[in-house]
């Protein structure tokens, strides 16, 4: 059987489980070999219920005599009671308003149960255990010495459509044990070396282990081969880089950027002047430039960008600025047409829906279409443009770009990030579009008429050293460590549910001043629909109720980009009060006449996050403030929240965030696209220096990898899928 075999060939996929699987994005036997446990349950070493311990975790091997709910007295609470039996005694269970667990475990089933027993008025009780059922009377699929269920550390996996932990570790069971032979593609050299074990062996011991040493060691060897396969996908662009090693040279137009920064209508703070400084400078060179500029919430990047642009668009190249969100990318827009009125300039936004133009001296920006846009873009005829990753689609061709900056780079996913990285190494979207990996087959080779356009990323979140290693490689770093003067301090305070009233009058009295709002509803990861249903109730309460009298509106991500457009544009203009929102807003929007940021549910959202939201106020001329709204306040949450009301520094606050919350909610598990155990391999700073060296070793001696064709193949696979996004 061939990774790649569809699921429906699989032994025991009928129709049915055949859509649980698709469900869960599972297509072919190596999607289903890779549906990696949640976690594990230990069910190796039941203990007799004769010696079950009291106030201790205890696993139990037991048949159910007898079941049933009960309502206690004043009928608040259901209560299941059980009893079970092994050969050496009896024992009380319970479980509290858990309904669902008299239609699950029925009498005469055996489980395994694990819980805390403890001492009641009528003897021992088991209390709120968890349990997987080892034998039910219909239960005929598992040969009895397959013992997938029980007696062993089990899998569990996570539960979504119908499709249950025990159906997966099911199915995987039933194709894992007759696979008999995996190729391995990691070369063995490197497996010796570090003594990982084989593929087969990891594969099936992270399904089901024979105990928790040979767990880590699977673990281990999963996490190595994500790490060094996006290491050695890193290296050969780095390779290729290297030997075209080209790039224009943009010579520092100096009168022109002398006078565009007198005219601004502030003073560049020192960090703005040394980091453009720093970029002009990488940018004269005749090699590409890679470089991550990093500053706060409002310590003013774009307009660092803004004049390291200036040279480039001066000298006759192009330039594209790329940011997550339309709505991000129209502010751009917007606001780099004021600044460069006086510049003689084609600048344009393209975006999945509208198309843009701004022309040189003519005062407003007009729409155009697109296809017209982007024949003017292929004729080099805009000198700058902005848009979102409609920049990077297939029939997106630039005549000379020289220099691309991504904005908030950090919320595009990580292939769309080597898609963007790839696009500034020239490899796409030129011209004449020549993609060296593609057209040679996957060799490496000398070509010398291709011209890499300097790259920019920026970003609010500063990255760990050991993310950006495995990421980036060894990107240069510039800072803006300090804000511009006469920023007031954004009033932080955590607000208690029996304190909302006061919270809403408060944000009565400043709509009254002529101030500005944000609402934030709380965030929903599980699913997008929960989220927009959600912010429309609490929108549909505050319009009606409590806020009748005032401007409201709604923003979501579900909603058409022409809708967001125009509710932005009447927060901006001032046609509405308050902006019920869903954390979408949390990207780089700036209104500077908003002094209220109002987030609900605050203790789901990181420190790192949080803080952004916050950046949203304090923009302004006007005194702002921020208020975490929690409904768990218990003494952890509280803490946490805590820090955000006095620490002002987000590179700080992002250091906090992972200590205490580890690097998977650091950089939202959802956004990074990246396994659990890549997650949690980021803190083995070895594992990640070892795959960096192994992938350095390998393409030394063998750049196209010949000696090696299955690792070739699995590069190959990667590149030809970024390339072709
Ligand atoms: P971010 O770094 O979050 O992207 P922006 O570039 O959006 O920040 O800048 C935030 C605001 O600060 C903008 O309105 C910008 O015009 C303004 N700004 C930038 N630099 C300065 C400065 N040196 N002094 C005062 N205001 C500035
Ligand atoms: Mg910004």
């Amino acid at each position: 059987m061939k990774p790649n075999t569809p699921i429906s060939e699989l032994s025991f996929v009928g129709p049915k489980n055949e859509k649980r699987l698709k469900n869960i994005g599972i297509q072919n036997l190596r999607d289903l070999l890779f549906y990696f446990p949640r976690t594990y349950e230990d069910f190796s070493n039941p203990t007799p219920i004769l010696k079950a311990q009291e106030n201790e975790r205890n696993v139990f091997k037991a048949r159910v005599l007898s079941i049933k709910v009960r309502r206690t007295p004043r009928k608040k609470m259901f209560i299941t009671e059980a009893i079970i039996d092994d050969s050496t005694g009896a024992l009380s269970v319970v479980w509290f308003n858990q309904l669902f667990i008299a239609n699950q475990l029925k009498e005469g089933f055996v489980a395994n149960f694990i819980g805390t027993v403890k001492r009641g008025p009528k003897g021992l009780v088991l209390s709120s255990p968890t349990f997987e059922i080892v034998s039910r009377n219909d239960d005929e699929n598992i040969s009895k010495k397959d013992k997938i269920h029980s007696e062993r550390i089990v899998p569990i996996y996570r539960e979504s459509y119908s499709m249950t932990s025990r159906n997966l570790r099911f199915l995987i069971w039933s194709n894992l044990k007759n696979i008999k032979e995996i190729k391995d593609f990691l070369p063995e050299e490197i497996r010796k070396k570090h003594r990982f074990v084989s593929l087969k062996q990891a594969l099936f011991e992270i399904h089901f282990p024979k105990n928790f040493r040979n767990l880590e060691k699977s673990k281990k060897r999963l996490a190595f081969d994500e790490l060094f396969i996006i290491r050695m996908y890193l290296e050969r662009r780095r390779l290729l880089r290297e030997k075209k090693d080209k790039s224009y040279k943009i010579s520092f137009n100096e009168n022109l950027v002398k006078s565009f920064v007198k005219n601004l209508p502030f003073k560049l703070t020192e960090d703005q002047k040394k980091t453009a400084w720093q970029i002009i400078k990488d940018i004269e060179k005749p090699y590409p430039m890679e470089r991550l500029l990093e500053g706060d919430v409002g310590s003013g990047k774009t307009i660092v960008a803004a004049i390291a642009s200036l040279s480039v668009i001066y000298a006759g190249f192009q330039v594209a600025i790329m940011a997550p969100t339309e709505v991000l990318a129209r502010q751009h827009f917007n606001q780099l047409s004021k600044d460069l009125i006086n510049i003689d300039v084609d600048l344009a936004l393209l975006v999945g829906s509208d198309a843009m133009i701004s022309q040189k001296k003519k005062n407003s920006p007009k729409k155009i279409k697109k296809s017209l846009l982007l024949e003017k873009i292929k004729e080099g005829k805009i000198g700058l443009v902005i848009g979102t990753h409609a920049l990077i689609q297939k029939n997106v061709f630039f005549k000379n770009l020289a220099f691309v900056v991504i904005d908030e780079q950090h919320r595009f996913g990580v292939e769309q990030r080597a898609t963007l990285l790839n696009m500034g190494s020239g490899f796409k979207n030129q011209e004449k579009d020549f993609n060296p990996i593609q057209n040679s087959k996957f060799k490496i080779q000398n070509s010398t008429n291709l011209s890499y356009p300097h790259l920019l990323t920026m970003s609010a979140t500063p990255i760990p050293r050991t993310l950006s290693l495995v990421f980036y490689g060894d990107l240069k770093i510039s800072q803006i460590q300090k804000m511009p003067i006469g920023r007031k301090k954004i009033m932080t305070q955590v607000i208690l549910p029996k304190e909302r009233p006061l919270i809403y009058e408060f944000i009565r009295k400043e709509v009254a001043k002529g101030r500005q709002v944000f609402i934030i509803c709380p965030l929903i990861e599980e699913s997008e629909k929960l989220q927009v249903r959600a912010v429309e109730k609490e929108f549909e309460r505050l319009s009606q109720e409590t806020f009748s009298d005032l401007k409201l509106s709604l923003l979501h991500g579900r909603m058409k980009s022409s809708e967001k457009k125009q509710v932005m544009e009447d927060f901006q203009s001032k046609k509405t009060d308050i902006l019920v929102s869903t954390p979408v807003i949390e990207v780089g929007i700036d209104i500077p006449n908003a002094s209220i940021m109002m987030i609900e549910g605050a203790e789901r959202f990181g420190l790192a996050q949080l803080h952004q939201l916050r950046g949203r106020v304090g923009r302004g001329p006007h005194q702002s403030y921020c208020f975490l709204l929690t409904d768990v306040p218990n003494k952890n949450n509280l803490s946490r929240l805590n820090l955000i009301t006095h620490i002002e520094n987000g590179f700080k606050l992002a250091e906090k965030d992972l200590q205490m919350r580890g690097p998977g909610d650091f950089i939202g598990y959802r956004q990074s696209g990246l396994p659990d155990l890549v997650m949690a391999s980021l803190s083995d700073i070895e594992l990640i220096k070892i795959a960096k060296e192994e992938a350095e070793k390998i393409l030394e001696k063998d750049p196209n990898l010949e000696k090696y064709p299955l690792l070739q193949k699995k590069i190959k696979l990667l590149e030809e899928k970024i390339h072709l996004e």
